[in-house]
């Protein structure tokens, strides 16, 4: 298919009419921007997530379900009744590429099992859609290279389905970072673990077989650790060591680890530890600075949070993440601006070459460099 620049993509598709609006700049609040056109958004993989997405999309100002595509026929009846979603607008895998003829559609969620997300990433893009990619971006880093590659050569936006980048406490700590309130941040925890290994755990789910997930609790669980660092840091980590937990469920934990224990060393001497586990639940948030400290918990997970900072407690609304998420980007988009790069598929593609070097190092038992 012959490659279109952004520009002309854009001046092709119909969407939202065009609306002043500037970008909210790192760690500020959101712009608001009247729009009466909504994003037509299509949700591809009607999984646990999706459902958690739609329901977050039912409240979205900005956009809505236009379209469904499913391997399964039974949900699809379901869905479709209950989003009005028109028979047209309903893809399955093998015909998904045909979506390039629907004008009906902006944008594709790609929500299905990990190692999936590259192959449909490009085929949205390559049928003139914007994307949406859930969490990990890929199964490794050249994997998302490519992703990013066939985005771009075709004029389409690629953004990350990270949830907490629009979450008022995590904007909080994110500005309590940043701008230095407590002095320098010397010494971070983020960890975020779920048991996963109960009575009617499945080993056959998806998330258990390497080849579907790329990994266990770090690939599913460890982006939301490694960004809160980050953005509260404003610095990409330069080194990484990294050690397997124990397996506490052989059986289970056949394929991939059961949990893992990394340490993040940034260019201003800040490190920052984390775990990511299936075998104990975890979800919190903890930074010391040199005048005082702040943190969440829970911290990572679907909220609501509760955070406290050395001088106080910290109270912000009680938002659901999946509606802000969507309504940030859909706003971008219907005004045909570009989205920030802190959303995009390149900060997706920072924390997959950060999950590569600290299962490199898990593995070696050697400190990893992070190019
Ligand atoms: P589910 O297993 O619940 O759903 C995945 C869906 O993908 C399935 O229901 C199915 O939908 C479709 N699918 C297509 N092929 C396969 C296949 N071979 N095996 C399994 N499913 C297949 O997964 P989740 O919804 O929990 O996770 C999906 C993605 O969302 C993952 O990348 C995960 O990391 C991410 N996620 C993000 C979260 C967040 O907080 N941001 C939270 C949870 C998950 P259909 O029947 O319609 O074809």
């Amino acid at each position: 298919m012959k490659s279109v620049s952004r520009r002309e993509f854009l001046g092709k598709i119909g969407i939202g009419t065009a609306t002043a609006i500037t970008f909210p700049a790192l760690g500020a609040r959101f712009q608001t921007v009247e729009n009466t056109q909504k994003l037509n958004v299509a949700l591809c993989g009607l999984g646990r997530y999706a459902d958690f997405m739609a329901y977050g999309l039912e409240s979205s100002k900005y956009c809505r379900i236009a379209g469904l595509i499913s391997g399964t026929a039974t949900k699809v009846a379901e869905w479709a009744k209950k989003y009005d979603v028109p028979k047209e607008n309903i893809y399955n895998y093998q015909n998904f590429d045909q979506i390039i003829h629907n004008k009906n559609i902006d944008l594709v969620y790609v929500l299905l099992p990990n190692a999936m997300h590259k192959e449909y990433v490009i085929r949205a893009a390559k049928a003139g859609k914007h994307v949406i990619v859930e969490k990990p971006m890929a199964l490794n880093a050249k994997d998302c290279e490519e992703m990013i590659a066939v985005c771009q050569e075709m004029g389409v936006q690629l953004a990350m389905g990270y949830r907490l980048h629009f979450e008022p406490y995590h904007l909080e700590i994110k500005r309590l970072g940043q701008e230095k309130i407590f002095g320098q941040v010397r010494l971070l925890e983020a960890s975020l673990g779920y048991k996963t290994d109960g009575l009617n755990a499945d080993p056959n789910e998806w998330r258990m077989k390497k080849t579907m997930s790329g990994g266990g609790p770090l690939m599913n669980l460890g982006v939301y650790c490694i960004q809160s660092c980050r953005y509260v840091l404003g610095e990409e980590p330069i080194s990484v060591t990294a050690q397997f937990g124990p397996n506490t469920n052989l059986q289970y934990f056949a394929e991939v680890e059961a949990s893992i224990t990394w340490q993040l060393h940034f260019p201003s001497g800040a490190v920052a530890t984390s775990t990511s586990s299936y075998n104990a639940g975890i979800d919190r948030f903890y930074a010391s600075a040199d005048e005082g400290n702040f943190e969440l918990s829970p911290a990572l997970s679907y909220g609501p949070f509760k955070g406290r900072t050395s001088k106080g407690v910290l109270s912000f609304a009680d938002i659901n993440q999946q509606t802000q998420q969507m309504d940030e980007i859909a706003k971008v988009l219907l005004a045909r601006q570009t989205l920030p790069a802190h959303i995009t598929g390149e900060e997706g593609w920072k924390d997959m070459k950060i999950i590569d070097a600290i299962y490199k190092s898990a593995k070696t038992s050697k400190r990893v460099i992070i190019k």
